[in-house]
């Protein structure tokens, strides 16, 4: 117990500025089936949000498939991983399904306790590292220098800075980038790569003896997060894991979900595209996601509209095609 104790107390010296903040803590874990843990991630309102998280149980350990943003997150997936019996509070291996920061910022607390654990990830954060998170780090220093955060999103931007001057932390030690059927910690997993989706490459995974798909950001709430996407390779595959026997869905965002939930919410999403990509008002498109996606969306309408309304120009301007270049 001694080194789960120093676990916690390193992440809570890490990063002072978020400790124990009741505000944004990440609510209790669900059980999904005996031996699979789902944690989600927060998304408090004018912040950053968190990504969710899944904990499976292994012969050799726990696998814990992303690790949040911030620092209550991790804190809560420390308390499951040593209530689930890691006595020092970290996971065997790490499955990054992105590199988005929600979902990796919290690799660098596991591997400073135990640098034995191993990240299995695709390559693409290298390119991240040097392209989109140097640009939006650079991007963030002018803001803060300029006082033009908002009060309320100042502790995420100054947290993804320092997340971002320690990126090379966040790198895999096996790189996955292209499918892949692999015992990790003795449990069989198969690795799926999804090109040109969410990321230029998304990792997801397909748990046969569960039936059930773990698919990082390829579904997110309260709207697709499209900012490094190409929209069309995002839907492919959305096709490859309603193909994959799949019978449970486990989002980046949002709460766990059956097939005929996730055909729904491809459908909404495909409405979007089809609408930003083409010369009806950007208004009529939020508007269809709303309405096409309103079971998923739940009391976030605002927030929903305002996301989809950024992300109907982002598809219209072009900005996105790049993504989808080879
Ligand atoms: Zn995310």
């Amino acid at each position: 117990m001694g080194r789960a104790l120093a676990a916690l107390a390193a992440l809570a010296l890490a990063c002072p500025a978020s400790a124990a903040d009741p505000e944004t803590a990440a609510p209790d874990a669900i059980e999904l089936d005996g031996d699979s843990w789902f944690v989600p991630g927060s998304f408090p309102p004018g912040r950053s949000p968190d990504g969710n998280s899944v904990i499976l149980e292994a012969p050799n350990g726990l696998i814990l498939i992303d690790t949040g943003r911030r620092l209550d997150h991790a804190v809560s997936l420390t308390t499951l991983l040593i209530m689930r019996g890691s006595s020092s509070g970290t996971p065997a291996a790490i499955i990054n399904t992105h590199w988005h920061l929600d979902h990796v910022s919290g690799n660098r607390w596991f591997k400073m306790v135990s640098p034995e654990t191993r990240v299995y990830a695709t390559s693409a954060i290298d390119g991240a590292l040097t392209g989109f998170l140097a640009d939006s780090a650079a991007a963030s220093r002018e803001a803060l220098e300029a006082g033009t955060i908002p009060e309320v999103a100042i502790p995420d931007v100054k947290g993804d800075l320092v997340t971002f001057e320690n990126g090379l932390l966040l790198r895999p030690d096996v790189v996955v980038d292209k499918d892949r059927d692999l015992r990790i910690a003795g449990r069989p997993l198969s690795l799926r790569v999804a090109h040109r989706a969410a990321t230029e490459r998304d990792l997801w995974v397909y748990d046969a003896a569960a039936k059930r798909a773990i698919i990082g950001d390829l579904v997110t709430m309260p709207a697709p997060f499209l900012d490094t996407a190409c929209p069309e390779g995002w839907l492919k595959a959305l096709d490859a894991v309603a193909a994959s026997g799949a019978q449970q869905v486990i989002p980046g965002h949002g709460a766990p979900m059956g097939m005929t939930a996730l055909g729904r919410w491809r459908m909404a999403f495909s409405d979007f595209i089809a609408c930003a990509r083409g010369r009806r008002a950007l208004d009529t498109c939020s508007a269809g996601w709303l309405a096409g996606a309103a079971e998923f969306i739940g009391m976030d309408g605002k927030r929903a509209k305002a996301m989809t309304d950024y992300y109907g120009g982002l598809i219209r301007s072009g900005k996105l095609d790049g993504y989808c270049r080879a």
